[in-house]
């Protein structure tokens, strides 16, 4: 497939924000694409040259970008930058140049898309001194050699700014309507892409084998499992009667880690996946010394401990280690334990699909005692005192409340279900638990903040549904100066001129910036109520007249929100759903 082509699915992509539609045109790409070219065009989708967990990066700010679009066609540099200031995006800026040169120039070259594909992931790989400059001249070789559509979308790769607007879960819908022209297929791909979560690979493997390929797909030691989430319950009679008999563990406040141990190599992954070896010595060396075997994988939570004073630190005091230069240090003045709560793969054999109880036998057959990985704290119970007890315990110690686990559960990787299950400390008069959302756009500043530049922020929900960012409330007070400022330098890096196609906002709650969902907050409030002015489960519908448009039933929305912390492990996708909300919303009524 030539690269013009791809870009023109692009083209076709961007135009539309139909679901369906989108699910389509990728079925009809991924048809017309090879087995050696399927995997490759499934990373340039998401803006990659590698899969998702990969650190394999561009490292080409947009001043760069400028350089090569200005070598690339022999115009000087300001041209570039006055365009670009005019449209605000540099894929517009380079293809309308583009196409005043094209008009005295015809393009010979037809550059495939495995052949652009490779000087893209030349560019990421590019390395050392002078790299930049390779970097450079390499996109300005390209800019030359594509035509003006191509090169809309070849520079949009490099600066993450695609803007497709739709998630790896459309991709999976689409693999399955290439095969049948429906989406009977997504449960099973979905299940295989929880375990191996590369795209790549994923879509080889429908190509080549179809269906049947998935269906034993095992984990790959070094290659991250999208991680099991928990459901969450107000009281230990809710989980005795939900799941019987279970496993309390406290419910440790810190880091979740995912270790892989291949024969003597380390690595650790949080839960948006990313490879964070490098922030954890500590933990690595841990690792090597206490597993047992030769290769494994095992997931729990990293918390800090104050050697002085033998305390467990909260949460932020172990993330903060992310920011500190001299991790060595950090780790030897605050050094981490993990508590490890799951065994998922050892020696061959893989423990997804075993019960609870089975992968907590050889978890505990693994770690060998040592000072750094200890295996969580565990009771099994089947009466509702006990569970109250021990969950009142884990309170007074200072802990967040306890996981309770089904027994016969298997790990649902990438799923939340009630085979694990929070119980959380409630504060009096207020929600129950924190929901995650994505800011997505801000407002200038009146009053205090006026320095600031920022009044409030408008942050919202994920719909898994329809892939959509829906509202829950507009942020105004109760931030620190020192958060204020944060999400405003934030929110500046991620500015985009219009609205993003896939936000839902009432007109009343229309910022003055928009910006791309990527800042996850942790956001605690009062309660969940119904507001007309915010979308997340809002409904409309025709007046009576049949000609206005009217809320038929009201949005949820936070009362007195407030900005708890940065959740930077989290994806945008892996902000609060809309069904967790509704759920949220639901036992609300019933305390
Ligand atoms: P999630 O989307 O997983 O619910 P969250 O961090 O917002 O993410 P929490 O309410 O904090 O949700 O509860 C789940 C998290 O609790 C897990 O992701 C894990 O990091 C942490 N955790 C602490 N102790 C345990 C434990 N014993 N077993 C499992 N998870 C634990």
């Amino acid at each position: 497939m030539t690269f013009r082509k791809f870009a023109e699915f692009f083209r076709k992509l961007a135009e539309t924000t139909l679901r369906n539609k989108i699910t389509i045109i990728l079925a009809d790409l991924f048809k017309e694409a090879k087995l050696t070219e399927i995997g490759k065009i499934c990373y340039l989708l998401q803006g990659r040259v590698a899969p998702l967990y990969e650190a394999v990066e561009f490292g080409l700010a947009d001043k760069m970008i400028i350089r090569a679009i200005a070598e690339g066609l022999n115009v000087k540099r300001e041209e570039v930058t006055t365009h670009f200031k005019k449209t605000g995006d540099l894929g517009i800026t380079i293809e309308k140049l583009k196409e005043i040169i094209n008009k005295r120039k015809v393009n010979k070259k037809k550059l495939s898309v495995v052949e652009v594909y490779e000087v893209l992931h030349k560019i990421a790989t590019a390395s050392g001194s002078g790299s930049q400059e390779v970097k450079i001249k390499l996109l300005s070789d390209l800019i030359k050699d594509l035509d003006s559509l191509s090169c809309r979308y070849v520079v949009r790769i490099p600066i993450g700014k695609l803007r497709l607007g739709f998630s790896d879960m459309t991709m999976l819908d689409a693999l399955s309507w290439m095969l049948d022209e429906s989406k009977r297929y997504r449960p099973e791909i979905e299940k295989a892409y929880n375990v191996r979560p590369d795209l790549g690979f994923i879509a080889e493997t429908v190509k080549v084998k179809g269906i049947a390929g998935l269906t034993d797909i095992k984990p790959k030691v070094g290659s991250p499992i999208l991680m099991a989430r928990a459901e969450r319950m107000t009281s230990g009679e809710d989980i005795i009667e939900k799941i019987g008999k279970c496993a309390v563990e406290p419910k440790y406040d810190g880091l979740r880690l995912q270790g892989h141990l291949q024969t003597t190599k380390i690595s650790l992954f949080s839960r948006n996946l990313e490879n964070v070896t490098q922030m954890y010595p500590d933990i690595v060396e841990g690792m090597k010394q206490q597993l047992k075997a030769n290769e494994a994988i095992i997931e729990g939570e990293a918390v800090a401990y104050n050697p002085n004073t033998g305390e467990y630190l909260p949460f932020q005091e172990t993330v903060q280690r992310k920011r500190k230069y001299d991790i060595e240090a950090y780790a030897r003045e605050i050094p981490l334990k993990l508590f490890a709560f799951e065994l998922l793969y050892k020696d061959g054999k893989n423990y997804i699909g075993k019960p609870y109880i089975e992968r907590r036998r050889q978890l505990e057959k693994t770690v060998e005692r040592g000072e750094t990985i200890l295996v969580s704290q565990e009771e099994v119970v089947d009466d509702v005192r006990r569970l109250e007890e021990i969950f009142q315990d884990a309170i007074s110690r200072g802990l967040e409340g306890v996981m309770a686990k089904k027994l016969n559960g298997i790990y649902r990787a990438g799923s939340r279900d009630f085979t694990w299950i929070k119980y959380k400390r409630s504060y009096a008069g207020s929600l129950s638990d924190t929901i995650d959302a994505v800011v997505m756009g801000y407002d200038f500043g009146q009053g205090k903040r006026t320095g600031f530049g920022i009044g409030d922020f408008l942050i919202g929900i994920y719909d898994e549904k329809d892939e959509r960012f829906l509202t829950v409330a507009k942020i105004g007070t109760g931030l620190t100066d020192s958060e204020w400022k944060t999400i405003k330098v934030r929110s500046d890096e991620l500015k985009v001129k219009v609205k993003p196609k896939n936000y839902e906002v009432d007109k009343i709650m229309d910022c003055d910036i928009w910006i791309e969902p990527r800042i996850v907050t942790e956001i605690r409030a009062d309660e969940i109520t119904r507001s007309p002015v915010h979308t997340a489960g809002r409904i409309m519908g025709p007046s009576k007249s049949g000609k206005a448009f009217e809320v038929k039933e009201a949005g949820l929305a936070l009362r007195f929100p407030r900005l708890e912390r940065f959740r930077d492990d989290k994806k945008p996708a892996d902000a609060t759903t809309l069904t967790e909300l509704r759920k949220m919303y639901g036992q609300q009524g019933k305390k």
